[in-house]
């Protein structure tokens, strides 16, 4: 292939590499982007002129979408790829399951919508030099705005609100509930009545319509998804995006970097240049690449690579409300946290986790059968977080990925089972949970840190012993967010992206 000129190439098109590339475009870097997913036939995609779309999946032919990709080690050659084009990827491990997906516009398609800094508000603060809450506060800024973020109103008029179906429940704690999550939606402008509108960079898009907006994506755009919010943008600037092409390995070379992408549309390996490279594949799949490339010869050697890998403290259960008087599926993707009204309901000094409740898929979205539409249709999803010891080891054996977890060593996980126990005993409606703790929030795996004894790259995402090679999503993660991750992700990769542009983007001549 004849490989375009770029400045940088950045690997993964989810919010760090988003984000990323946005930064490095707008600075007058010439980027291209590497995804290994496909660009997704949304309202918002068709408006960009992008004609090669696969589907989301949906209706009789949904369940040959849903999957992409299943990794396990007993599994020849560690992977079993299904469909090119399929919606997730599923990571089975001792102790620990990671889902993923892969798109243009990465996990924002499946996402549930929540856009909220980490709980602890000092998060960036003490993790190395150079780096604090004040450093990241403008990226955190220029990302909200991107994904029109805001908290729902009563003026809203939302279905199946916490506070419409737990109000009159004194175990429940619902005030203010309603109104704390941050979404990216854009809301209507008349409740009730959503409009197709015109963004900004001039963009088709749904305004957010109850049930369309959830964990098999946004057809019409209501959720703000990256491949509009910002690779559009970028696009304008100058950004190219290299869409079905996935990198296998990384190394160094003379002039900078050599990727090696397999091209999905040909089934061709094409080999990618660039002085300088961003790796934002999502935190397990960015631990793979960085770990393949060492492995082959190509990078120098990272220490540190693999270690301190863990789950956010996620935890997933399904709440068998049997509400028959309201079609839960009809509601945003999230409605808000679960709080108990008694004060300390876990014991002294026992922190309640965050419980997130959401909505699960409509079943018009999957051909399930009754049964189970009535399960979707009538009980919720129950997403408990928090921060977790972060004390997994990634690794390769043989070529395949292993991640080395022990969730008996984070009390998040009891803590989380005991809350599920509550709200069910609280609710006469039990929660029902795996035993096994599924991410889909990893974090770790090439920590920032002061040098190469305790991290894999610095505060400014560039990995030690290996400069212009850069880490712009959560694997750079020291400590678990403890919520939901992904606009720290975002705020982390635009940082990453100025701090390149302002050392190495060049003036551009005027032409
Ligand atoms: C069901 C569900 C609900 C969620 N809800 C929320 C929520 O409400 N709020 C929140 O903050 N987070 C939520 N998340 C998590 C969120 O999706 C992730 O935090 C976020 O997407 C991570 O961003 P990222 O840039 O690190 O990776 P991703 O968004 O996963 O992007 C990485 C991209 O890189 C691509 N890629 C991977 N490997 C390669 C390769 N070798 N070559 C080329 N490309 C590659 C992938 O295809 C993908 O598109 C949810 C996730 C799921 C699955």
């Amino acid at each position: 292939m004849n490989a375009p000129a770029a400045d940088v190439i950045v690997i993964g098109s989810g919010f760090g590499g988003a984000a990323c590339a946005l930064r490095l475009v707008e600075a007058g870097m010439r980027v291209v982007l590497l995804e290994r997913g496909p660009w997704r036939d949304t309202v918002p995609v068709r408006s960009m002129g992008i004609s090669a779309r696969a589907p989301l999946p949906h209706g009789r032919r949904a369940l040959l979408g849903l999957l992409r990709s299943v990794r396990h080690r007993w599994l020849p050659g560690g992977r079993l790829t299904l469909n090119r084009r399929g919606l997730f990827d599923i990571h089975l491990d001792r102790g620990l399951h990671v889902v993923c997906s892969a798109n243009v516009g990465g996990g924002s398609h499946v996402y549930s919508g929540l856009n909220l800094r980490p709980p602890d508000p000092t998060w960036w603060d003490g993790i190395v030099p150079g780096l604090d809450e004040a450093t990241l506060a403008a990226s955190y800024a220029r990302v909200f705005a991107r994904m029109e973020t805001r908290e729902p109103l009563a003026d809203d008029r939302l279905p199946n609100t916490l506070a419409e179906r737990f109000g009159a429940n004194p175990a429940f704690d619902v005030a203010g509930a309603d109104h704390e999550l941050g979404m990216g939606l854009r809301f209507p402008e008349t409740p009730g009545q959503p409009r197709l509108v015109r963004t900004a960079d001039g963009i088709e898009r749904w305004e957010a319509r109850a049930g369309e907006e959830g964990n098999l994506g946004s057809a019409g755009g209501g959720k703000t998804t990256l491949d509009f919010a910002f690779i559009a943008p970028a696009m304008q600037a100058g950004l190219r995006v290299l869409d079905l092409h996935e990198v296998r390995r990384i190394a160094r070379v003379a002039a900078g970097y050599e990727v090696h992408a397999r091209n999905h549309h040909d089934g061709r390996d094409d080999t990618l240049h660039a002085p300088r490279v961003v790796l934002a594949a999502g935190t397990l799949n960015t631990v793979q690449v960085l770990l393949e490339s060492v492995a082959a010869g190509g990078l120098a050697p990272m220490p540190r690579l693999g270690e301190r890998f863990g789950g956010n403290g996620d935890f997933f259960g399904y709440w068998k409300l049997d509400d028959t008087a309201r079609d839960l599926s009809a509601s945003l993707p999230a409605h808000g946290f679960v709080r108990l009204a008694e004060p300390d309901p876990l014991g002294a000094g026992r922190e309640w986790p965050a419980i997130a409740e959401g909505a699960l898929p409509p079943p018009h979205q999957l051909p399930l059968g009754r049964w189970v539409s009535r399960l979707l249709r009538h009980g919720s999803f129950v997403a408990g977080m928090g921060a977790d010891a972060q004390d997994g080891q990634v690794t390769l054996h043989n070529g395949r990925l292993r991640i080395d977890y022990r969730p008996e060593q984070s009390d998040i996980f009891a803590r989380i089972r005991d809350a599920f126990r509550l709200i069910g005993e609280r609710s006469g409606r039990r929660i029902y949970h795996f035993d096994t703790p599924i991410t889909v929030h990893p974090t770790g795996g090439a920590c920032i840190g002061r040098s190469l004894d305790d991290g894999v790259v610095d505060a400014e995402g560039e990995v030690f012993d290996n400069p212009g090679l850069y880490v712009a999503d959560a694997a750079a993660f020291p400590k678990p967010v403890g919520g939901p991750p992904s606009i720290t992700i975002a705020a982390w990769g635009d940082h990453v992206g100025e701090r390149l542009a302002a050392r190495h983007a060049q003036p551009r001549a005027n032409t």
